[in-house]
Formats: structure tokens, sequence, C-alpha cells
């Protein structure tokens, strides 16, 4: 069939704008020039870039097709596990973009930035509330980022101790980042495994931990989408030792507002406000991880702070025993704004944030029970985990299930992680879906899995339908081919 521009059904074609550039057209009017004209000398300049020439609405059409070749979660349910791929409030977009947030130079004194300060510093107090800790730095720029800043806090306690202890438990449903923390601050993560539940037996910890061991890195609720039950008397077992408790907090969608994680033992905890906290997630960036401790490790924190005297907020650097600077400026300052409008909108309606969270989880888990294996069929978090065991027969895997759900609209869930389940398939749906929208989602993977029976050659060839078909993952990844329709 002829390439034809413009819509071919659903698909788009879509040249470069290099391709399309005809010499002299021109997308700009400027006012008649009233001065002479004056040509550039290309030898000072080398001629500049050859820029297409092109119209208006040349530019226009064409930006405007490739956004519609974006899937996000404004367009459809995104339900990747471990993600958070959540529908954020709109207004809290807006509040981001007022000019006064969105225009501050980084280099503004504290003194023309009392609204920016006053807002992180409030935000600290709210995140400090939700999360039951008792002090906040909003310095970090991601999660990985927190956890670094808390292996540097935990580090920094010892050492005020007169310790140097090398270890870090970390249990295998921990998030791949925990591990890598851990080492890119000097310590050995030390590998525990999950039980039969998918938790943390209090055995297992107090078996690996002693006097070498700084603490432990607990993703809580767990990458399994399990919260670990058995943390308080995991952490109490920890802090026998002298250790301490570091809650890896990405995964707070289930738990605001329900679970005070500084009341059951973490000493130590990071949020991803670019998950829970209203900033879409996924695009690459901005991001921001907060870090909650709690009072005896707040001397440790991250300078500048920011501070309030006398009814003026600054940031100090006055903190003696502090880690350091972590985050050159503030430019993410918009996640922050983000958060802080969605806790102010929501107040204690936080708390239905994660309960809804948690029943759409559990009741795509049932429904779907039957239809995929449930390597743990217990009540999950906000987000549950099958496998493509019963589809082996048929020779069909987690990948071609979640290629066919491409063609049926959906993106696909997290597949092959967490990394603890052989040919995981992660669903997360949030709790802003209807449920008549999990219901159609629910659906379509009840029709895939039996396709697979049926017509397994479907899910192997899938996805039919898209621009894009299925790729040779590994050629794509190695010579990846940037032009190509
Ligand atoms: C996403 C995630 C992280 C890492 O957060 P980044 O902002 O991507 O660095 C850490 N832990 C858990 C449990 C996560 O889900």
């Amino acid at each position: 069939m002829q390439e034809m521009l413009g819509t071919t059904g659903l698909i788009l074609n879509e040249p470069l704008l290099t391709e399309r550039g005809r010499r002299g057209r021109c997308g700009i009017s400027l006012p008649r020039r009233d001065v002479e004209s004056f040509p550039i000398d290309e030898s000072i300049t080398g001629g500049g870039p050859d820029f297409p020439d092109l119209s208006e609405v040349e530019v226009v059409r064409h930006y405007t097709r490739l956004s519609t070749w974006n899937f996000g979660v404004d367009t459809g349910l995104y339900p990747l596990g471990s993600c958070t791929m959540k529908y954020n409030p709109k207004i809290n977009e807006r509040q981001a973009s007022l000019p006064g947030f969105a225009g501050a130079h980084p280099l503004l004194p504290a003194a023309l930035s009392q609204g920016i300060l006053k807002l992180m510093y409030d935000l600290q107090r709210y995140l400090a509330e939700v999360t039951r800790m008792d002090a906040v730095t909003v310095q970090p720029a991601a999660g990985a980022h927190g956890e670094l800043t808390g292996m540097l806090v935990f580090h920094a306690y010892h050492k005020s101790k007169g310790a140097s202890r090398s270890k870090i438990i970390v249990p295998d449903t921990a998030h791949g980042t925990n591990p890598a923390s851990a080492a890119l601050c000097g310590y050995r993560p030390v590998n525990v495994k999950s039980n039969e539940h998918g938790v943390l037996s209090p055995e297992t910890i107090a078996e690996v931990m002693d006097e070498d061991t700084a603490g432990i890195m607990v993703t809580n609720p767990n990458t399994l989408g399990f919260f670990e039950e058995n943390i308080r008397q995991i952490a109490d077992i920890v802090h026998a030792k002298g250790g301490l408790v570091y809650a890896d907090g990405a995964n707070m969608n289930a738990i605001m507002g329900i679970v005070g994680m500084g009341d059951i033992g973490a000493d130590v905890l990071h949020l991803n406000l670019h998950k829970t906290f209203s900033t879409p997630h996924g695009g690459g960036g901005p991001g921001s991880g907060p870090v909650c401790v709690k009072k005896h490790l707040e001397p440790f924190l991250p300078v500048p702070r920011v501070i309030e005297k006398d009814g003026r907020y600054l940031f100090s650097e006055d903190f003696p025993q502090s880690i350091g600077k972590l985050h050159g400026f503030h430019g993410n300052v918009g996640v922050m704004v983000r958060a802080y409008s969605y806790i102010l909108s929501l107040g204690p309606e936080l708390k239905k944030v994660s309960q809804l969270a948690v029943l759409n989880a559990n009741y795509i888990k049932e429904k779907l029970k039957g239809y995929l294996h449930l390597p743990y069929d217990r009540p999950c978090m906000h987000e549950c985990v099958f496998t493509d065991k019963d589809q082996a027969a048929d020779k069909i895997t987690t990948l071609d299930i979640a290629k066919r759900l491409i063609d049926y609209g959906f993106h696909p869930p997290t597949i092959y992680f967490p990394l603890v389940v052989h040919g995981a398939i992660m669903i997360e749906p949030t709790e802003t879906e209807s449920k008549e929208d999990i219901d159609i989602f629910i659906e379509a993977l009840k029709e895939v899995i039996l396709e697979a029976k049926e017509h397994p050659e479907r899910l192997h060839e899938a996805p039919q339908l898209p621009k894009v078909r299925r790729l040779d993952e590994i050629t794509a990844a190695r010579h990846p081919c940037l032009t190509c329709g």
C-alpha cells in the first residue's frame, strides 16, 4: 500500500521536518526592515545550521501528530506496577506553572523567595505528618537519590557513635536501587530471602543481623505488593544490635494516612513525590525523593536546610553534623508545588487515595485469578503479581501477553519484575480508574488469555495494530533507528 500523509486508518505517517522542508518557505512574518541589510560573514559563523524551511502549519501539524503517537495516563489506563502511573489532577499542574514558581531564578535571595521557601518548609512538615516521621529534607531529586542520602545518614550516624559498620541487609523483595545505593555508599548488601507469603520473617533477619551491620533497607510495601507485616519486630531486632531501619516508601500510594512508618520502627524513609504525590511519572524527570528521618538522625540531614526564623524563611548551612549538599539547586521545585497542592486539596482524603488503590488492585487480582497463575494468593496492596506459568504449555510467555494487550488498546503492565517471580506480570491500576474502565481492562486480559489457547499465533505476532510491530528487542536496544517510521 502506498504510504499516505496524514491518517491511514488510525496510523499516522510522518516524515522528518528536514524531509518536508522546501527552500524559501517561511513560518514567521517579521515587520518591514528599517535598517540596511548586512550580509553575515560566513567565514566567521561557519554558515550556521542547515534548518529546513517550513510554514507554521507544517510545524504545528508535525508536532501535533507526533504527540498522538504517545501513550500516557491522559490517554488511557497505564497499569505499570511498581511505578504508580496514576492520573494527577490538573489543578496541581496549574499551581506548579504559576509564574512566581515556574519563573523563579535559582539564585534569587531568600528575601525575594519567601513564598517558595515557605512552601518547601510546610511541605516538609506535611510529609512528616503523613509518614509520622520527625524531620524531612526535600533536597534529593529522585527515589534513588533519597536512598543514597539515607545511606549517607546511616554512615554519619554510626560514625558519630565511633563505629564503622560494613554491611546492609537487603531483602530479595527490595527495589533494585536499594542494594545499588547501599553499594554506592560503600556498604556490602547482604541479600535475605522473603518467606512463602512474600514477606520477611523476623527469624531470617535475626540470623544475619550483627554488630557489623549498619541496618536494613526494607521496601514497604515491598515489590511483590505486600506490606511487610513483621516490620515492627524486625525493627526491634535491628535496633537491638545498634542498627538502623531504612524504609523505601516509593510505594506509599498504598498506605498514605493509614500506616505511620515512623510509628512502626523506620528511622529513615524516602518518598517518591513523582509517584505518589501528583507529579506525572515516567517522563524521565524531574522528580523529587524527600527523605524523612526520626529525631535522632535530624542533625545529619543535608544542607542547606529550609528553616524558619522570626516568621521569615531562609536556607541555613548551620548544621555541623550534616552530610553536606546533595543537589545544586532546587530546579525540581515544581514537583514540590504539585505535592503541596495535592496534599492541601485532599487533606484527610489522602487516606481514601490509598484505600481505593488497594481496593482496585485486589479487585483485579480476584477477577483474573483462574485466568493467570497467582503465585501469592493473599490480599495485596496497590499492585498484584501474576505469572505466565499456566500458559507455558501453549508456549505463550509474559512478553506475548503484554504485546497482545497493546492490540486491545492498553499499555502493558510491568513484566518480568519483581525478579523474585519467574515470568512476572505486575499490575497496578491506581485509585483514579473507574470500575467500568478496570472491567474493560480485565475483559481484554481475559480475552488475550483465551486467545493464548485457541490462537497462539495472534499472541506470537502481536502487536498487529500499532504503528510499530514487535521489535527485535536486542537490535532495537543495540542499534536504535531513531528516524525510521
Ligand atoms: C521507583 C522506585 C524507586 C526509585 O525511584 P527513582 O525516583 O526512579 O530513583 C525506589 N524504590 C522503589 C520501591 C520504587 O518503586
